[in-house]
């Protein structure tokens, strides 16, 4: 019986799906952050469940060889990344056989060809948004929360987001501090600074800062915009107002302080405006990879009708447009829809309508209408799907159904229920959006069967 705070030898022979090594000692498996496969390690038991148990490495007796030493000298207790510690070459492998595993356990493929997830060249500095809790600790800090808590690490180096980020959030730190302006206390509610928001163009440089206050106004607008309007750029400066007691970063309403009330970047040749509270996608660079090769998969020839369903702002089906006849964008956010018209039109594309509305509700609709659709895209949130969803979309009966998705256990899931309904996988690619995290995007084609069980 293994116990709490008893120390073992043990063995790594798993990662799991959070990119922490199992070991098993008599069958029972302890998960141990921080520790590769085939590594033997000391370790001190935290905590031991019924059926698992969780311990800590204190001891690498024998090293694995993809170990790495990680960038960042916070990466152990930082809540963002998971696996810094593993070499690059061997985080890609771990993300596809990650798919494979799950497409296999949950969706009951066995022959899936997984491709070699797509890497980055430089997988560090790509994340185009960073968003800095700020506490007190004998002073303001600000900083990321630990992993699985909101204790916050003090610290300003962030290796995966902008290089840009340290120079802005200490010019942000200091006016914090000369303003005697205070932090908010989650315990208790009170308290101003909650958050402080960092965007930048990657391919423009362009850079926005939003404060993020706890209150319905802010008297040091001025000494704000002041503190930031001539930093290198600089191109929108805001405050954000949230009073709620959530865990929900971005209140409703924002105020620009200077500038622009949106930043500009671009995803091939689309150009978008991103605001403080718009979705954009966090890793342009690889966004691109992950379009292309959805547009790959579609093979439009300029005819076909295509729904892009939980299309957010419109980034995919704008990408799509440009080679099909008609794209339809249904997303259930109103704020997203009225983004995605206006990146339709900045980018002169009239072959593209967006509709705010449920992505189940509207696919019974299509199928109402007897609408013909070529080809349908599908990017959910984590949660997947909806049956209603799936059940109108065979309906519709596409030709083929490209599946994006950042979980693909709903993935899997999803793509067993559209496999028991005529589709089956022809290819499987996973793309790393989030390097040095667990983190894996994957997209899936999934081709009509004919009757005989051949593909179209
Ligand atoms: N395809 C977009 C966004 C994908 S994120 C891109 O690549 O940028 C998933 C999107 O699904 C979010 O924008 C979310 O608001 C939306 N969404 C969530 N539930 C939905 C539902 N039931 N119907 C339609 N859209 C939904």
């Amino acid at each position: 019986m293994v116990q709490k705070n008893q120390k073992l030898v043990v063995e790594i022979v798993d990662l799991s799906s959070e990119g922490a090594g199992v070991a098993k000692v008599d069958g029972y498996p302890i998960f141990v952050k921080d520790t590769l496969v085939g590594e033997k390690v000391e370790i001190l038991v935290l905590r031991a469940n019924k059926n698992y148990g969780f311990g800590k490495a204190i001891n690498i007796i024998e090293a694995s060889s993809d170990r790495v030493e990680p960038k960042c000298p916070v990466a152990s207790k930082c809540g963002g990344c998971s696996i810094q510690h593993m070499s690059y070459d061997c985080q890609l492998k771990y993300k596809k056989n990650k798919v494979y595993q799950n497409l296999k356990r949950i969706g009951g493929f066995d022959n899936i060809e997984v491709e070699d997830t797509i890497g980055m060249d430089e997988p560090f500095y790509y994340r185009n948004k960073a968003q800095y809790p700020v506490g007190y600790d004998k002073g303001i800090i600000t900083g990321f929360y630990a992993a699985n808590s909101h204790r916050i690490i003090d610290f300003d180096n962030c290796y995966i987001g902008s290089k840009r980020n340290r120079e802005i959030l200490n010019i942000v730190k200091n006016f914090i501090v000369e303003n005697n302006i205070t932090a908010y206390d989650e315990t208790t509610g009170r308290g101003i600074v909650r958050h402080i928001l960092i965007r930048e163009g990657h391919f423009t440089g362009e850079i926005m800062v939003c404060l993020i206050v706890n209150g319905s106004k802010f008297k040091y607008k001025t000494q704000l915009a002041e503190a930031l309007k001539d930093v290198e750029g600089v191109k929108s400066v805001s405050v954000n107002y949230n009073t709620t007691k959530s865990n929900v970063i971005l209140g409703d309403k924002v105020e620009t302080v200077y500038g622009s009330d949106f930043i500009i970047d671009y995803i091939g040749d689309l150009k978008f405006e991103i605001s403080p509270l718009s979705f954009f996608q966090v890793n342009p660079v690889q966004t691109q990879k992950l379009y292309g090769k959805a547009l790959e998969y579609a093979d439009l020839n300029g005819e076909e009708i295509v729904v892009d369903a939980y299309c957010g702002i419109g980034t995919i089906s704008l990408f799509l447009a440009q080679k099909a006849k008609m794209v339809y964008g249904v997303e259930i956010v109103p704020q997203a829809i009225e983004d995605a018209k206006k990146n339709a039109k900045n980018n002169k594309i009239d072959n593209a309508e967006f509709v705010c509305d449920d992505a189940g509700k509207y696919m019974v609709e299509l199928v109402k209408k007897n609408t013909h659709l070529d080809v349908v895209f599908v990017d959910p949130p984590r949660k997947g799907c909806s049956e209603e969803f799936l059940e109108h979309l065979i309906q519709a009966s596409p030709k083929e159904i490209i599946y994006i998705s950042c979980d693909v256990a709903t993935q899997a899931r999803d793509a067993k229920y559209l496999n028991e309904h005529g589709y089956t996988i022809t290819h499987c690619q996973p793309v790393d959006m989030f390097p040095h995290t667990f983190h894996v995007e994957t997209v899936v084609l999934l081709s009509h069967k004919k009757p005989d069980g051949h593909i179209n």
